[in-house]
């Protein structure tokens, strides 16, 4: 997987470097978890990725509004978009459609993209600057009152600047902004946010299960959030929509060398993702209904028990690990047997709380 896609580092989008992450329980306790990213500087490396496309022999078409597919004979051959007040169409034997969550292309191509509201979280982030925090890692905060089913995270940019956000459970009634402005309020002055300025504001929604089972059709393929394409504990989806996009170039390669964009051919996309991803990303789907279940105690107590391997294997949808984690950690505290019972399965006995 070309983690860096396929960019020079030189480039200006790496952003900054981190040494892993803080997980902060609803008390307080932290419990630190070692490794090396970056936080990227996402609008310089989409233009650098475009750039890089254009040298490649890519058109870039920007401030096209796609309103429709065109079918013919029941297959997708094309595009319909808005330009300025311009309409214009496009035909292709292949579309690939990363239009994002709720693609408008994959509904219209005739896909079955329902997304039932249980999986979908809010995102809210704002860009601030005159932070006075440890920029050498990521800054996550639990909780029920923090985030119910999310979190509230701090991803450091250098310079004094950080994306302070938040992600959590759609359907409640105070949005995202709500909960992070009353984070901010109550526990920014710890973490170094007291003389911090706004100076972006960002906010979406975020498929966080619900994966497409059939992301392909006759002429089309759906990748990234467009195919829900995103962990559905920590609501990461760059990651795994540049994943998916490698895939779906080099199905799409061997497509155009056979001249054959039917489905039975495309599906073979379908196949490699949900074999590469798919059924880990299912694991952390139910990590994530154990997750909810979880209350402010819970997370006192496993940040105090959990170690670095431990989250990292639940990050990575890994049944096993998760299998034995849980059953470990209920020695101590039984109750978590049932919050944690798709891992534990008919070990578990009663039920409760
Ligand atoms: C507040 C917030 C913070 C997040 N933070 C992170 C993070 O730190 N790390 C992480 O990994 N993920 C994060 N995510 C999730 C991440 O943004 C997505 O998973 C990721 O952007 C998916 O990439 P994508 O290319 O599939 O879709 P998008 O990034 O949504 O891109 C879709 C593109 O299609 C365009 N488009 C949509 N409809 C049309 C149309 N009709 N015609 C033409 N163009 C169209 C859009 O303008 C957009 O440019 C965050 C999400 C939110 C809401």
């Amino acid at each position: 997987m070309l983690l860096n896609a396929g960019l020079p580092d030189s480039d200006g989008w790496k952003g900054w470097p981190v040494k892993g992450a803080y997980l902060y329980a609803p008390n307080g306790r932290s419990v630190r978890i070692p490794g090396n990213g970056y936080v990227v500087e996402r609008p310089i490396m989409e233009r650098e990725m475009a750039k890089a496309a254009t040298r490649k022999g890519a058109r870039v078409l920007a401030a096209h509004d796609v309103c429709d597919v065109i079918k013919e004979g029941g297959r997708v051959a094309g595009v319909r978009a808005r330009f300025l007040g311009e309409e214009r169409e496009f035909r292709a034997p292949l579309v690939i459609a990363a239009d994002g969550f709720e693609s408008l292309l994959a509904r219209k191509a005739g896909l079955n993209t329902f997304q039932p509201a249980y999986h979908v979280d809010s995102g809210f982030e704002y860009l601030m600057s005159g932070l006075d925090i440890d920029a050498d890692a990521i800054h996550l905060f639990f909780g029920r009152d923090v985030a119910p089913r999310g979190y509230v995270w701090i991803f450091p940019k250098g310079d004094n600047t950080a994306n302070v956000g938040i992600g959590i459970d759609a359907r409640l009634d105070a949005t995202a902004k709500q909960y992070l402005d009353r984070w901010i309020e109550k526990h920014g002055k710890d973490y170094g946010l007291s003389n911090a300025s706004v100076l972006e504001v960002r906010g979406g929604g975020i498929p966080v299960g619900g994966f497409l089972k059939k992301m392909t059709a006759d002429g089309l393929i759906v990748v990234g959030d467009a195919a829900h394409q995103v962990h559905p504990l920590h609501g990461g989806g760059m990651f795994l929509a540049m994943e998916a996009a490698e895939i779906a170039a080099d199905v799409a390669l061997k497509a155009f060398e056979r001249g054959d964009f039917a489905d039975s051919t495309l599906s073979e996309y379908n196949d490699r993702w949900w074999k590469l991803r798919g059924r880990s990303l299912e694991t952390a789907l139910k990590l994530r209904y154990a997750f909810e279940r979880l209350d402010d105690e819970d997370f006192n107590y496993l940040v105090d028990v959990l170690g670095s391997e431990d989250v990292l294997a639940m990050a990575e949808g890994d049944a096993g690990a998760v299998r034995s984690i849980a059953l470990r950690v209920l020695k101590d505290r039984p109750r978590l047997a049932w919050k944690f019972r798709e891992f534990i399965g008919d070990v578990v006995m009663g039920s409760g709380g």
